[in-house]
């Protein structure tokens, strides 16, 4: 069966209860809406994106995604110079952190020029990504040069053999090597992140976190989430935070922290090391009260939240008004009105409405 990216469920209209950002109604904490238009109707404040520069990627992580996936036309993918455009635009509405992803980024032809670009965007604070690590063995430096800050690194397993079955196709040892290169060029933090995957990877989780405190940097621990059809029931493999919280405290000593990194992440410190242990826990913890994000797909869509249908196509607002910048301004502001209160994928876990997968949406 092959899988194809899956057009939105696209509301023009902003839902019934009017679109706070776009109104004259004050805002929570008396903002205007012209100091914060990036505002949501419960109040929340989107002040980071997560851009997905790519659909393709070079594994095909059996969680992730389907085996067979039909890729997107070139026509139909942001260019590098849209991907800016959307970027900047979020940015002089106030957004200061930007995380590029995937699909993988670092099979985009060029990445290297869009994130000079996006670095050096006035009012920026932080530029950050999100890889499986293939190719940062070759763009680990450039990267560093460009101005990220920070990469993210998805590692489920240590074991070759357990590797290329979850990825289907991937190479352990390359990542490891792009992992090694990405610690040489100096990124102020690297983390790994780690889907827990029950009889699949719950037996090295804290394998998982000696890796990561042997080489001083941050790991977390993710709960899967239903996200597109993949072909086996997402419930009987779910293993939650509070699960692997107790099974890493049998070797560690772990502190609860106040620190956060500016997305959904509780972290957990160990007393005389440098490594932060975090959960992302989109089922046990819910986190959507404090949700500050919003995503934009490689085709241009805007998704308020990760687990709705709910999206906003940016594509045809930005190759019709090349040049006015307003449009795009009041779509996006308008967007801000459909992000919903909460997801809800605890009751989802063996028949996922959302279809499409997370390589779709960007991670
Ligand atoms: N290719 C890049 C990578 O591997 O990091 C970026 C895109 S990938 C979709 C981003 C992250 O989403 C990865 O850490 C991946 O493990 C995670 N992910 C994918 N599907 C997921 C799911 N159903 N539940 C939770 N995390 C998922």
């Amino acid at each position: 069966m092959r899988h194809e990216s899956l057009p939105p469920d696209v509301v023009a209209e902003p839902p019934a209860g009017g679109d706070v950002a776009a109104s004259s109604e004050p805002l929570p904490g008396g903002q205007s809406p012209a100091a914060a238009p990036l505002i949501d109707r419960y109040g929340r404040r989107v002040s980071y994106i997560r851009l997905s520069i790519t659909d393709r990627c070079d594994f095909r992580c059996n969680y992730c995604m389907a085996e067979e996936m039909e890729f997107l036309p070139r026509a139909q993918v942001l260019t590098l110079e849209e991907c800016l455009r959307v970027t900047r635009t979020f940015v002089e509405l106030g957004v200061s952190k930007v995380r590029i992803t995937g699909g993988e980024p670092l099979v985009r032809h060029n990445i290297v020029w869009l994130l000079q670009r996006i670095a050096c965007l006035p009012g920026l604070r932080e530029l950050v990504l999100t890889t499986n690590g293939s190719q940062l063995e070759r763009f680990a430096a450039e990267l560093r040069a460009a101005g990220v800050r920070r990469i993210n690194i998805s590692l489920d397993t240590l074991q070759p053999e357990r590797f290329r079955q979850i990825t289907r196709v991937g190479d352990l040892a390359k990542v490891l090597r792009g992992l090694d290169a990405a610690l040489a060029a100096g990124f102020e933090r690297l983390k790994v992140n780690t889907v827990m995957i029950r009889r699949v990877n719950d037996d090295e989780l804290v394998d998982l976190l000696d890796f990561a405190v042997g080489r001083g940097i941050d790991i977390s621990f993710i709960e899967q989430m239903p996200l597109g059809d993949v072909g086996h029931a997402r419930d009987e493999r779910f293993f939650g935070s509070d699960e692997a919280l107790a099974l890493l405290q049998t070797r560690h000593v772990l502190m609860p922290s106040a620190e956060s990194s500016g997305g959904p992440a509780r972290y957990w410190r160990i007393p005389g090391r440098q490594t932060r242990v975090g959960f992302i826990s989109p089922h046990s913890h819910n986190f959507c009260d404090s949700c500050n994000r919003v995503r934009i797909t490689a085709r241009g869509e805007l998704y308020p939240c990760l687990g709705n249908n709910g999206a906003v196509p940016l594509l045809p607002v930005l190759r019709a008004h090349p040049i006015d910048q307003q449009p795009l301004r009041a779509t996006i502001i308008q967007g801000m009105g459909m992000k919903a209160r909460r997801h809800d994928f605890a009751n989802q876990m063996d028949s996922p409405q959302v279809l499409r997968f997370m390589s779709m949406t960007g991670g």
